[in-house]
């Protein structure tokens, strides 16, 4: 290891330390290390995917600006992912000469320890856009290093937008990788009716030696908890054994844990103490690619214009976009020639209806989001920046993005004549606050509701 990649590193980690939080330090740039040095490049070692991809998408600005500042001299970075954790996302063709056949036996063994998982709810096969890739990398985290990050995790949003993917996603992975690893997965209801049944059948010990004794546990949509005091306290008493033990827990849930109404408090703290993780809507872009990769699935090939028509009209749901590719796809395989536009249009009717046909446009989401904030739309595409404009700009722009399918310099032009970088930066910090401030999550929220009207 050259000595002056670590010199460089040393004293950017002290002006790293004057600019920014302690616990943000503690936890991102404390476990870095410097291990390579060229005449215009650092490269550095972080612990695992998660915090590459963390550090990419939040703190590279700064991470930059300090190196430079300590080597005298502007370098570019590299991050490089290392230490111990396997790292990436398992690639069904790596160098196996059976792939399918190590993936049936891979199945059979996770359905042998607990888990019966989706074949198709894979990381592999989870598209990351800028409305997931918290949760994603989370879930990767997790999966790659179970009960040494984030306990539990904690993964909420909307039907349909992914949490149960992603939650067996990492059992797949854990069972894949660990395979003395035991998996548990369960609905909150099945774990409910599991547990009256041991009950009924005097087997609560039994029912409780194998919940604690799993290595981890996977429990799907909690929000079912709510209201039911006796498997809350089960629940909790399980939390406590598999934590105690360093077992990693995942939960999803469709909201907040402390929106829920009728979870104890002490299960809310529980489960909002380790990583907490919201999956949005997707964008139009990750629709687009959603129904690029499902089409492969299903063997066939539309035209792009076709993709971009349904991406472009089923805004709400991941379910329901694969449901009208589904459709699209049965009939283009049947009529055994390209589809048109106009050809899916009809197709698809019954989907619209529920979906609100008609598209949404940038100037409509101006106009809600100004009257929103007591603005005038022309103060949305003006040039003047004080907060109480700028924030509210950058929400009407991020909405434009997930709502109405125009490409970033196309919106950028109609907030008056931005370019496509500072959409994209609308669409970040609009992200990040909506992360740490509840308020603003909800504001955005209602908006998206109302844009959708
Ligand atoms: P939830 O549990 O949040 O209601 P699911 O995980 O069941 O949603 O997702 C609904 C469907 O959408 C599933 O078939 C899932 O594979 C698919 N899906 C959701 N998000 C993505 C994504 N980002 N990439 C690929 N498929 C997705
Ligand atoms: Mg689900």
């Amino acid at each position: 290891m050259s000595v002056s990649a670590e010199m460089i590193w040393d004293s950017a980690q002290s002006l790293l330390r004057s600019r920014i939080a302690p616990e943000t330090y503690d936890l991102w740039f404390q476990p870095v290390q410097a291990i390579d040095l060229s005449d215009d490049c650092i490269t550095l070692q972080v612990i695992n995917e998660f915090s590459d991809t963390w550090l990419k998408d939040h703190h590279f600005g700064v991470l930059r600006e300090v190196l430079a500042q300590a080597a005298k001299r502007p370098l570019q970075v590299k991050l490089k992912v290392g230490g111990g954790v396997a790292n990436g996302v398992p690639s069904s063709v790596t160098g196996s000469r059976n792939p399918e056949a190590e993936r049936l036996q891979a199945e059979d063994a996770a359905s042998a320890r607990g888990g019966r998982f989706n074949s198709n709810y894979r990381f592999e096969s989870f598209v990351v856009g800028t409305s997931n890739d918290f949760a994603h990398a989370a879930a990767l985290a997790v999966a790659q290093a179970p009960g040494q990050i984030y306990n539990p995790l904690f993964l909420y949003g909307d039907v349909g937008l992914g949490k149960t993917h992603l939650l067996q996603a990492i059992g797949r992975h854990v069972a894949d990788h660990k395979k003395k690893a035991r998996v548990m997965y369960r609905s909150s209801e099945e774990f409910t009716n599991e547990y009256i049944d041991s009950i009924q059948k005097s087997e609560l010990s039994r029912f409780r030696k194998a919940c604690r004794q799993t290595d981890l546990l996977l429990i799907d949509d909690v929000q079912f908890l709510s209201g039911k005091e006796r498997i809350q306290e089960e629940f909790f008493h399980t939390f406590n054994a598999l934590y105690d033990g360093r077992k990693q827990i995942v939960l999803t849930c469709d909201r907040p844990a402390s929106e829920l109404p009728n979870l104890q408090k002490r299960l809310v703290s529980r489960f909002e103490g380790g990583l907490v993780a919201g999956l949005e809507l997707p964008d139009v872009e990750t629709r687009g690619a959603i129904l690029r990769k499902k089409q492969e699935s299903l063997g066939v090939k539309l035209s792009d214009e076709v993709l971009q028509f349904i991406a472009g009209c089923i805004r709400t749901n991941v379910r329901r976009l694969e449901g009208a590719l589904v459709r699209v796809a049965t009939y283009a395989r049947l009529i055994g020639k390209q589809l048109t536009v106009e050809t899916v249009e009809g197709l698809l009717g019954e989907f619209w209806n529920e979906n609100s046909r008609h598209p949404i446009s940038i100037e409509s989401i101006q106009e809600k989001v100004a009257r929103h904030f007591d603005l005038r739309v022309a103060d949305l595409t003006g040039k003047r920046r004080p907060e109480r404009i700028a924030f509210p700009r950058q929400i009407a722009m991020c909405l434009a993005r997930k709502f109405t399918g125009c490409s970033l310099s196309i919106i950028g032009e109609a907030f008056g004549g931005r370019d496509h970088g500072t959409v994209l930066h609308a669409c970040r910090t609009v992200k990040d606050r909506m992360e740490v401030d509840l308020h603003v999550r909800e504001v955005v929220l209602g908006l998206e509701k109302t844009c959708q009207r």
